[in-house]
């Protein structure tokens, strides 16, 4: 068993914490990928975050190997609505922040999309930083746009110093938030801006769609804006405005929450925030009662024996795994286009490419959150499979063992 951090609470410091839920994934049989965490709230500050994590070399060998970020976009074209999002990102700051002469930094840039479409509404002096060299490469082959490798406190000892800094989905993910926060705040101007959109955990519960979809391998921290706004004060940037969002995720609607924080001298704020809590304990009890739907559904495929190749490998998946009708479903394979999970096994089951399954005539079962209408087309159209196509997006009677299928 590998050493678990306990984290301490980011927002406050308090260490002791209620829990709010244990999500649990399989792993793959090379004992590769992330087995799971405790979804914790703070007692002091009602600050929500992963617990008990694995230790911080587990999860660089996850980015590394396995997570499916820079993926995203290696083939040159973004996907079509995270595209969208950057537009309305740049409609969003360019309506509070018009000057176009302001020095921009995107922290976690990825290949540069959104800081190219900064610079074609006008802010010029904009540009993004990556770890990824590879990402790097990507941003000037595609965008023309410069994206730094170097670490934030090099930048910042270099004399590097920016109006506005964009952290779009990157929060959710960090460990050590004071730490980076500090470190950004070093690279602001006195009354430059820190922008950043998270989840809204505030609002979970209103866009459930898929059982547990909040809680995946890679978002470890949960914020509202109560406990947000408290972060920032903490890392000494003031809340100049925070507003709420909508973003497609590929076919689920997702729940944002947006703060523009200044650095200079921050307000009191509230020390608790217990309605975000209870936010969150809908949420679990909703994601429970969708989780008992879509097992329910498995339950006829299952009794059937019948052969099944399951398409998805990610965080849905590897937390279904754990339940009892899963493990009795007759998998033949997993499918994933991520080359990275191609070769490895699960209870034994190899992981295969969407093309191997030329040739294979059971029917597909699609498992995953957001991306099973991408999915269907790439099954029909891209690979040109007939295979029956068992999704949670579809009617339950076309699946075995449901009303309208028994003696037929
Ligand atoms: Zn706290």
């Amino acid at each position: 068993m590998a050493p678990r951090d306990r984290r301490g609470c980011d927002v406050c410091g308090a260490e002791s914490t209620a829990d709010l839920y244990d999500q649990r994934f399989v792993r793959f049989d090379d004992a590769s990928g992330l087995d799971g965490y405790t979804v914790v709230a703070c007692e002091r500050c009602g600050f929500m975050y992963a617990d008990g994590l694995p230790g911080q070399d587990v999860f660089d060998r996850y980015y590394r190997d396995l997570s499916k970020y820079e993926s995203h976009d290696t083939e040159g074209d973004i996907v079509p609505w995270k595209a969208v999002i950057h537009h309305a990102i740049v409609a969003d700051i360019a309506e509070r922040l018009p000057d176009r002469k302001i020095r921009i930094l995107d922290v976690g840039s990825s290949s540069g999309h959104l800081i190219s479409l900064f610079r074609n509404s006008g802010y010029r002096d904009a540009i993004g930083f990556d770890p990824s060299p590879r990402c790097r490469e990507l941003a000037r082959e595609l965008y023309g746009v410069e994206v730094i490798n170097t670490s934030i406190s090099q930048m910042a000892f270099g004399g590097e110093r920016f109006d506005l800094i964009l952290m779009a989905s990157v929060l959710e993910h960090l460990r050590d938030l004071e730490r980076t926060l500090g470190e950004l705040r070093g690279l602001l101007r006195e009354g430059g801006a820190l922008w950043v959109e998270v989840p809204d955990a505030a609002r979970f519960a209103d866009f459930a769609s898929s059982p547990f979809q909040q809680f995946s391998l890679e978002h470890i921290n949960f914020f509202t804006t109560g406990t947000l706004e408290r972060l920032m004060q903490r890392a000494g940037l003031r809340t100049s405005s925070t507003w709420t969002t909508i973003r497609q995720v590929g076919s689920m609607d997702d729940p944002g929450l947006d703060g523009l924080f200044v650095r200079d001298v921050p307000a009191v704020l509230a020390t608790h925030d217990t309605a975000g809590v209870a936010a969150v304990r809908s949420y679990v009890a909703l994601s429970e009662q969708l989780e008992r739907a879509l097992c329910e559904r498995l339950e006829g495929l299952a009794a059937s024996g019948e052969p099944v190749a399951v398409w998805g490998t990610g965080s849905l998946m590897l937390h279904l795994m754990n339940h009892p009708v899963f493990r009795r479903l007759n998998i033949t394979a997993f499918v994933d286009s991520n080359a990275n999970y191609q070769g490895k096994t699960i209870g034994g089951v190899p992981v295969i490419g969407p093309a191997a399954l030329a040739g294979h005539d059971e029917p597909i079962l699609i498992v995953t959150h957001a991306a099973q209408e991408e999915i269907l087309a790439a099954i029909r159209d891209r690979y040109g499979l007939s295979n029956r196509v068992f999704s949670f997006l579809g009617d339950a009677a076309d699946w075995p063992g449901s009303a309208s299928t028994v003696g037929a």
